[in-house]
């Protein structure tokens, strides 16, 4: 009796130990719903064996608190609590290898279980996927406005200062060594390689269209005003380009 009076007061008040408040139990069902609903699922969980093959492999397991034997676990055993817990921040210590995905005797995809988690977490504005991908958003306005996720001139000290003293060695003039690689579309620094007008155009209908730019504002507000202008500007620029051709056409 004590037990459960003491269990129902837990349940209203949460733990009066804990920093967090409770995640309500609709929450937590929803979010799995959203991982159980995605078309992949199905191809991923077959069933686990527990047998622990996956996490034996995993490069990541080797160095996290992480497994993707106990991720496959919460999600056969439909352990919502434990999912949620595991989105807070041990599914971002995976480098999607698939070498889980691999070895495993049940067929299961382990990692791709983990990618299913993260764009949930993402959908659902966690702040787990806001700290991790707050470092990203110089690749995500290099590759959202220009179609390139990469550009020599963001390989310097300034943004990797965590690659130790051997970022230096890649601090060189890249104007000059760019210039040694023979394709002529390489030419450049500011970009990995040159996207055209129309194609940009293209890609943020794409962008638009699959919902990726929903949730960049859900995770960055900032970063998602910022790169509504680029787009703006550049759809401006291919409607006067498209107005200039017609004009010359008219001619
Ligand atoms: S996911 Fe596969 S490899 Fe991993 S414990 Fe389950 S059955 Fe074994
Ligand atoms: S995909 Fe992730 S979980 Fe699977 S082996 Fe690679 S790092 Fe580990």
């Amino acid at each position: 009796m004590g037990h459960s009076a003491s269990s129902r007061i837990q349940e209203y008040i949460g733990d009066p130990i804990e920093d967090n408040a409770p995640v309500p139990a609709e929450k937590l069902e929803e979010i799995f719903q959203d991982i159980q609903s995605d078309i992949r699922f199905d191809h991923q969980l077959n069933g686990c064996l527990n047998c622990g093959i996956c996490t034996a492999t995993c490069p990541a397991a080797h160095y996290y608190d992480f497994s993707p034997r106990e991720i496959v676990q919460l999600m056969w055993t439909e352990n919502l609590d434990g999912i949620y817990d595991a989105m807070q921040e041990k599914i971002w210590s995976c480098a999607q290898c698939y070498t889980c995905a691999a070895r495993c005797p049940f067929g299961n995809s382990p990692g791709g279980l983990v990618m299913l988690m993260r764009e949930v977490a993402i959908k659902h504005g966690m702040e787990s996927a806001k700290q991790v991908l707050r470092p990203f958003s110089r690749v995500m306005l290099k590759l959202i406005s220009t179609g390139n996720q990469l550009s020599p001139d963001m390989i310097n000290p300034d943004h990797f200062a965590d690659w130790g003293p051997n970022i230096s060695k890649i601090d060189a003039p890249l104007a000059l060594l760019r210039k040694a690689i023979p394709m002529p579309t390489l030419n450049t620094t500011k970009t990995a390689w040159e996207v055209n007008l129309k194609t940009s155009v293209e890609l943020y209908t794409i962008w638009e269209e699959t919902g990726v730019l929903d949730q960049l504002e859900t995770i960055d507000e900032n970063l998602f005003d910022v790169i509504c202008d680029l787009m703006d500007e550049k759809r401006e620029d291919w409607e006067d380009f498209l107005e200039d051709q017609e004009d010359e056409d008219d001619e």
